[in-house]
């Protein structure tokens, strides 16, 4: 087979492409980053493999090959285009043009999973709104095994961040709440036609069968974590009050009860600290 870098100038010139920056078209042209996405995602021919963002279709080919079936998801007319030209004719392939957030995973999901042991996201995700997508695919509690994603760096490190660690943010809560994560490789700016100011990097996240922690209300947990990161440089007590979570009163009383410190900030504590304060607090 071609170089992904042979075959995406082919297409760009074939298709007369200048790439959508307001739909983070940056087009993956490098073997090696595309090996390392699918070997680890773990690709068989039992699975249904969702692709967000499927652009020229450099992922898309490989993973016809390895998968049951490939769910792409794409918004921009002319990929549609080149994606139908380049796949009509597998049978394993089910092309979506839709924004990634509108669609019902869900039940495209219900759909096929009688035919398959395993459901798996694949993507180089636009990174203008790759939060959202993480969100929706963690939140709708879709029956997925892994999420094996190509975000910017910085994302990357706060996605796989360890809770009470450097680098966190809300979200590194509610990734690892749900999977577990790793990092699986670096990507340079120059990996992509066109180079985005950023790096980049491949990672993977394994759906936990179940929670790590008991926590009495999910949707308040989240709260609690959202509230406390709102405001960085405030202390939990502060950010919990201010964003309505709870009175400074009951606050103190929970801290002394739970022995934290009381100037001590949401961004120290570990995923279980979290579900004590939220279980005390929806009590
Ligand atoms: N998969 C290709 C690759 O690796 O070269 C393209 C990846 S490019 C970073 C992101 C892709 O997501 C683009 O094809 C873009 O058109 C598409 N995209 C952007 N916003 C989208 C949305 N809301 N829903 C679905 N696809 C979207």
């Amino acid at each position: 087979m071609n170089s992904v870098l042979e075959e995406t100038k082919f297409l760009i010139k074939k298709y007369h492409i200048s790439a959508n920056k307001n739909l983070g078209q940056n087009f993956l042209v490098d073997d090696e980053a595309v090996n390392h996405i699918l070997e680890s995602a773990h690709i068989t021919k039992n699975d249904l493999v969702i692709e967000i963002g499927p652009g020229l279709g450099t992922l898309t080919a490989r993973l016809l090959e390895k998968a049951h079936k490939v769910i792409a998801i794409e918004l921009d007319d002319k990929m549609i285009t080149i994606l139908q030209d380049r796949f009509h004719f597998y049978d394993n392939f089910e092309l979506i043009h839709q924004d990634v957030l509108k669609v019902d995973l869900k039940q495209k999901i219900d759909e096929n999973i009688s035919a398959v042991s395993s459901v798996k996201i694949v993507a180089n995700l636009p990174y203008y709104i790759t939060t959202p997508i993480i969100m929706k695919l963690l939140e709708e509690r879709l029956p997925i095994d892994s999420i094996t994603v190509m975000v910017q760096k910085e994302v990357a490190d706060r996605l796989t961040a360890v809770p009470g660690k450097k680098n966190t943010g809300a979200i590194t809560y509610c990734v690892s709440y749900y999977c577990e994560a790793s990092e699986v490789i670096l990507v340079p700016n120059t990996s992509f036609i066109p180079s985005p100011e950023v790096n980049s990097e491949v990672i993977h996240l394994e759906v936990r069968k179940a929670p790590p922690v008991l926590v009495s209300n999910e949707t308040f947990f989240f709260k609690v974590i959202q509230a406390s990161f709102m405001q960085r440089r405030k202390t939990l007590l502060n950010g919990l009050s201010n964003n309505g979570i709870a009175s400074k009163e009951l606050l103190k009383k929970m801290l002394e009860d739970l022995q934290l410190d009381e100037n001590i900030r949401g961004e120290s504590l570990d995923l279980n600290q979290f579900a004590k304060i939220s279980n005390y607090l929806s009590k």
